[in-house]
C-alpha cells in the first residue's frame, strides 16, 4: 500500500497516523524519539535529526508523500524534501506559519482581518507600537512560539524594552491586546482539486497559555460563525492549501472576527471532531494530504473536549476511564512533565446539545482539578 509519510512525532503525528492506517495507508515517521507518540503507532520510524541531510533522504525515499505535524523544519529541509516527492501542505505555506511576520503580511495582503500589529526589528519600534497600538499590546517572538511561550505583555511604557530583551531572538511581533468576548477557530480541508470543506467552529478557552477546553458548536451568532468560516476558507485559498490548517481566532466585544494565527496542520481545538464527526480532522487531513475526495465535515453531536495537561490532570485518568460517557485519548507519553499534553477527553452531547456551564462542568467533572 501507499505509505504516507509524516514529519514529526508528537501526538498529531499519532492520531493522523492512526487516521492514515484506517484509510489503509502505512504512516512512515520521522522524529528524533524513537519511542515517542506517533512512532509507537507507526508502520515504520526513521530517527535522526529533522535537518539532517542524509535523514531527510532516507526518510523521503521510504514514502509517496509527505506531510507535517511538526512545522520547524528548516527552509533547506523543506527544499530537499520538496526535491524528492510531494510535500503537503507545500514547503510555501509552512515557510509562512513559521514565522509570525511573514504570516501576518500574508493574511493581511490577502485581506483577512487582524489585530493591529507591528514588526519591532529595534528598540525604536517599541515606540512607535505604543503611539501606534496603545497600550496594553503583546511581544511575541516570530518562531518557535508555543503555548503562550515566547510571549511578553507590556501594560505600561517602561515594560516595552525589559520585554524586548527578555524575548529572542528578534524581531519581534507587537500586538494589541484585544478584550476577546470568546476565541474560536476552524479547522478547513481542502484537497488536490481545490474542494474545501470547514468544520463547525469551536470554542476555545485557555489556562496558563494552553488551551484547555474547547466547545464545539462556539456559542456564537449565525452572523460570527459565518464570518469565522468564510475567513478560514479565505486563508486556505489564499495559501493555496493542500491539507488542514487549523485558524484561531478572536471575537471581539463588537461581534467581530479577527485572526490571531494559524497552524497548517491538525489543531488540538480540532481534537472535538474524533468522537463527534463521522470524518474527523485527522480522515480529513490525511485524505487532503493523499488526493482522496473530501466529505462533508459535517457533526452529529455536540461536544466538549478536555486537555490533560501534565502530572495532575494525568492523576486523573484512572477515574475518567471509569465514568461513562467520557472519551479519553492517550497520547502514550512515558513522562507527565508539567504543562506537557498528555491526552485528552471528549464528551458528547447528542440529543440536547451543549448544555450550559453548570452542565459542561458536570459532565467534566472527572476530569477537573480541584485548583
Ligand atoms: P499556540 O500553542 O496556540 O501555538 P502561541 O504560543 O503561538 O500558542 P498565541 O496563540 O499567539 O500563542 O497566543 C496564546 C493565547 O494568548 C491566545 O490563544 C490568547 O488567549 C492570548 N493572546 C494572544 N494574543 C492575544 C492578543 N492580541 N490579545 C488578547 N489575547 C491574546
Ligand atoms: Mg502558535
Ligand atoms: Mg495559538
Amino acid at each position: 500500500g501507499a505509505v504516507l509519510g509524516i514529519v514529526g512525532g508528537g501526538q498529531l503525528g499519532r492520531m493522523s497516523a492512526v487516521a492514515a492506517a484506517q484509510l489503509g495507508f502505512r504512516a512512515h515517521i520521522l522524529t528524533d524519539e524513537a519511542e515517542g507518540p506517533a512512532a509507537q503507532v507507526a508502520h515504520a520510524v526513521t530517527v535522526g535529526a529533522y535537518d539532517d541531510p542524509d535523514v531527510l533522504r532516507r526518510f523521503a525515499s521510504s514514502v509517496d508523500v509527505v506531510t507535517f505535524e511538526f512545522e520547524n523544519i528548516s527552509a533547506d529541509g523543506l527544499e530537499l524534501l520538496a526535491g524528492l516527492c510531494p510535500v503537503r501542505p507545500s514547503g510555501r505555506i509552512l515557510r509562512i506559519s513559521q514565522d509570525r511576520i511573514a504570516e501576518k503580511r500574508f493574511l493581511a495582503g490577502a485581506g483577512i482581518p487582524l489585530a493591529p500589529w507591528a514588526e519591532i526589528h529595534t528598540p525604536q519600534d517599541l515606540d512607535t507600537a505604543i503611539a501606534t497600538l496603545g497600550l496594553p499590546f503583546i511581544l511575541k517572538t516570530t518562531r518557535l512560539g508555543y503555548d503562550g511561550k515566547g510571549q511578553h505583555r507590556v501594560h505600561a511604557p517602561d515594560e516595552a524594552l525589559p520585554g524586548f530583551h527578555a524575548l529572542a531572538p528578534h524581531p519581534l511581533v507587537a500586538e494589541a491586546m484585544i478584550d476577546f468576548a470568546c476565541e474560536v477557530s476552524v479547522m478547513v480541508a481542502r484537497g488536490l482539486d481545490g474542494t474545501a470543506v470547514t468544520f463547525d467552529v469551536t470554542e476555545n478557552r485557555h489556562r496558563n497559555g494552553i488551551l484547555d477546553i474547547s466547545l464545539a458548536p462556539a456559542r456564537v451568532s449565525a452572523d460570527i460563525a459565518e464570518q469565522a468560516r468564510d475567513i478560514a476558507m479565505r486563508v486556505a485559498t489564499a495559501l493555496d492549501l493542500v491539507g488542514l490548517l487549523g485558524v484561531e481566532m478572536f471575537v471581539d466585544r463588537d461581534g467581530r472576527v479577527l485572526v490571531n494565527e494559524i497552524a497548517p496542520r491538525p489543531h488540538n481545538s480540532g481534537h472535538w471532531t474524533m468522537d463527534a464527526c463521522p470524518v474527523d480532522q485527522f480522515a480529513m487531513h490525511v485524505r487532503a494530504v493523499t488526493g482522496l475526495p473530501l466529505p462533508p465535515a459535517v457533526r452529529h453531536s455536540d461536544a466538549v473536549m478536555k486537555n490533560l495537561v501534565g502530572p495532575d490532570d494525568m492523576a486523573l485518568w484512572p477515574a475518567i476511564l471509569a465514568t461513562p460517557g467520557l472519551l479519553p485519548h492517550h497520547y502514550g507519553k512515558e513522562e507527565a512533565r508539567p504543562g506537557r499534553k498528555m491526552g485528552h477527553v471528549n464528551v458528547l452531547f447528542p440529543h440536547g446539545g451543549l448544555p450550559g456551564e453548570f452542565g459542561v462542568n458536570a459532565a467534566l467533572a472527572p476530569c477537573l482539578r480541584n485548583s
